[in-house]
């Protein structure tokens, strides 16, 4: 535990633990708290006068999460600490019925169409969502989509960070019935605002959690432009996933109508991008699958046995209780969702556990390794050492050598992120012509050790 924890939002950004998610923004009575360039949280000199230090601003703060509390309060048990995707029911694979969505989506539009039809069908009067913000575009926005249109218009990943809770107050206060998106920690603010008052969070009616591994810094995109020479000015729209290839393409559409391909491949560009542009609090972050939401969605990045990704423009999903499992059998038995068991195409169980498999194929360093091995060790190195670290309330098992060897490399590999020059340095070869070669070469190696993986498995 820290020796003393952080009493105002100050104090968590001054500790580095705040994950900007905005959700003391709104809960001040006197909105004292607005966010500042970077969108932390900050007031004037003028405002800090009349804070009486009541702490009503910290209820939801994720820099705090008693994570047992609320899984006992979320699922009524808990999973062992290593426990990597948390308590599940199902997990499968599935996108939109309707291609405009499917396609323009970041991974199937599981999560727009689904959030379409409990709109549609009275579930819900409003969703709350991340869009962009009509006067700057290459930041995000968050809202309370009202209207079909308003949902659609948010679809898409923003990787970037969000003060997506900083409706919270106002989703309490109002009576309407709300869906809430969110990243892992932003549903950690959520939960735990819940855990105060259950009654006044009672017309939550479902909570879909992004998986997350990490986000980028806002500075991320203004500086793709800059190193790909667009003006930040010209540009109307930026997309992380855009166009009809898998997993899409970094695009911006200019004032004047022009499409400009920033970054052939997506993935390949987050790569790069997180190197030089991860928030300093995420690498203290232990949730990957969103634990404490009702449904998780991810993208399908398991590889066949030709190398190749088997879905493509699809959102696995996991579902965590029976209310999630209702309203998505909706959605699948209306024809607004298409969706399979993963476990017959991939030949898995999926119980209660998540198989195995998926685990193998699918982002094996985060499921298994990062968030649950390698950060609780880096958090153990910021205890010893007297420096602050986010508070989960979970009882990791001391770190063994190779965990602790593990976060001292994934430390270094953030090197290049920590000064101005290494950044621009960095980004202006990831690129380059010859950055984009090495993009090539890192996707042939995954293609190739996907391949090779296989053939090792059948002969086994
Ligand atoms: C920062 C970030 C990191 C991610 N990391 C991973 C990862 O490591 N591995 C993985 O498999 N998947 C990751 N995802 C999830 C993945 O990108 C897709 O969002 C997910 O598969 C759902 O796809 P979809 O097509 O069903 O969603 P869509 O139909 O495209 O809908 C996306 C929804 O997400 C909301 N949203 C967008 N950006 C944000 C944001 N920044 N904060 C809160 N809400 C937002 C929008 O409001 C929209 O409703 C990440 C997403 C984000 C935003
Ligand atoms: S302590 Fe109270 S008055 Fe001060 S910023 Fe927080 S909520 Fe507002
Ligand atoms: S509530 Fe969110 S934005 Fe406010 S200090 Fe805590 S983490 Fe930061
Ligand atoms: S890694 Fe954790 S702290 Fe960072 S954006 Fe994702 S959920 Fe939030």
């Amino acid at each position: 535990m820290t020796k003393t924890l952080p009493r105002l939002p100050f104090d968590v950004v001054k500790d580095q633990l705040c994950v900007r998610c905005g959700a003391c923004f709104d809960l001040c009575p006197k909105s004292l708290i607005r966010p500042d360039k970077q969108l932390y949280p900050a007031f004037s000199k003028h405002d800090k006068a009349k804070c009486n230090g009541c702490g009503l601003c910290m209820r939801a703060c994720p820099s705090n999460v008693d994570f047992k509390k609320l899984y006992m309060e979320c699922f009524g048990r808990i999973t062992a600490p290593h426990d990597i995707a948390g308590v599940l029911k199902n997990v499968y694979v599935g996108y939109s019925a309707n291609p405009e969505i499917r396609y323009m989506a970041s991974s199937g539009g599981v999560v727009t169409e689904l959030l379409l039809f409990l709109l549609k069908e009275g579930f819900i009067d409003q969703a709350l969502v991340c869009g962009v913000d009509a006067k700057n575009p290459l930041r995000p926005n968050s809202y309370l989509a009202k209207t079909a249109k308003d949902i659609i218009d948010a679809a898409q990943s923003k990787y970037s960070v969000a003060p997506q809770m900083n409706l919270l107050g106002e989703i309490i206060r109002s009576e309407a019935k709300t869906a809430i998106v969110g990243l892992p920690c932003q549903i950690h603010a959520f939960r735990k605002m819940e855990s105060h008052s259950k009654k006044r969070t009672a017309n939550v009616k479902l909570v879909i959690g992004l998986v997350c591994h990490r986000t980028l810094e806002i500075d991320a995109l203004p500086k793709m432009l800059e190193v790909s020479d667009i003006k930040p000015d010209t540009v109307k729209k930026a997309e992380y996933r855009s166009g009809k290839t898998w997993p899409g393409s970094v695009h911006v559409f200019l004032k004047n109508g022009q499409k400009k391909l920033l970054i052939q491949d997506y993935k390949n560009a987050f790569n790069y991008l997180r190197m030089f542009y991860s928030p300093q609090r995420c690498l203290t972050c232990i949730d990957f699958t969103a634990e404490l939401s009702d449904l998780s969605v991810m993208d399908p990045w398991f590889r066949d046995e030709s190398g190749n990704y088997p879905y493509s423009h699809a959102t696995v999903v996991f579902t965590r209780n029976n209310k999630a499992e209702y309203y998505l059998g909706r959605a699948v038995a209306n024809g607004n969702l298409h969706i399979e068991e993963l476990a017959k195409n991939v030949k898995i169980k999926s119980d209660l556990v998540l198989p195995q498999e998926i685990i193998e194929r699918s982002q094996l360093k985060y499921f298994t390794k990062l968030k649950k091995r390698i950060i609780p060790a880096r958090i153990k190195r910021y205890q010893k050492a007297g420096k602050p670290y986010p508070v989960y309330h979970v009882d990791f098992p001391p770190p063994s050598l190779k965990d602790r060897i593990s976060e001292h490399i994934d430390s270094m590999t953030r090197l290049p992120g920590r000064w101005e020059w290494s950044r621009d340095l960095g980004m202006r070869i990831a690129f380059s012509k010859f950055g984009n070669k090495l993009m090539r070469l890192r996707n042939d190696y995954k293609t190739g050790k996907a391949k090779f993986q296989s053939r090792i498995r059948k002969q086994s």
